[in-house]
């Protein structure tokens, strides 16, 4: 088994639509970024390439390259989820924590968990999603952003 730790921020644009974990939230600003800004696809996705020493989103994926603006994550996670299982692993849970004073998350968590599952080929009972505020600290506290924190296991195929 390998374990794989991921992280990402962004800050609000009011002006975008907010996606997380693949899901559209309404009445939430969106965030900022060179794709969609899916940050918690963004964490996911560096935790299980990290599981699999396999480098990070950046590598795989560069903000540099046009070919990636406006791109939709969940194809990301697909492609990374491929990536992982082509180096002879495969996923066995994910666990996020997205920290943000808004949206709140829970009336979406089982929506994110569900599309999570679906795009990495897992059972739902596999993906773990929690949502939590900064208590008001620092500027995720004053509500500029979303952070999201997340560890994955992979299991070694044949095994
Ligand atoms: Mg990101």
């Amino acid at each position: 088994m390998r374990i794989g730790f991921g992280y990402d921020s962004h800050v609000f644009d009011e002006a975008r639509p907010l996606k997380l974990g693949g899901v559209l939230i309404p009445d939430a600003p969106g965030l900022k970024g060179h794709s969609d800004a899916d940050a918690l696809i963004h964490a996911v996705i560096d935790a299980i390439y990290g599981a699999a020493a396999l480098g990070d989103i950046g590598s795989h994926f560069p903000d540099t390259d046009p070919k990636w603006k406006g791109a939709d994550s969940a194809e990301l996670l697909r492609a990374a989820v491929a990536d992982v299982h082509a180096a002879g692993f495969a996923v066995g849970n994910v666990d996020a924590t997205v920290i943000c004073e808004r949206p709140k998350l829970r009336p979406h968590v089982e929506s994110i968990r569900t599309r999570l599952a679906e795009l990495m080929d897992v059972p739902v009972a596999s993906v773990s999603v929690k949502g939590k505020t900064n208590e008001k600290m620092d500027d995720v506290g004053a509500g500029k952003g979303i952070v999201v924190h997340c560890v994955a296991l992979l299991v070694e195929k044949g095994n």
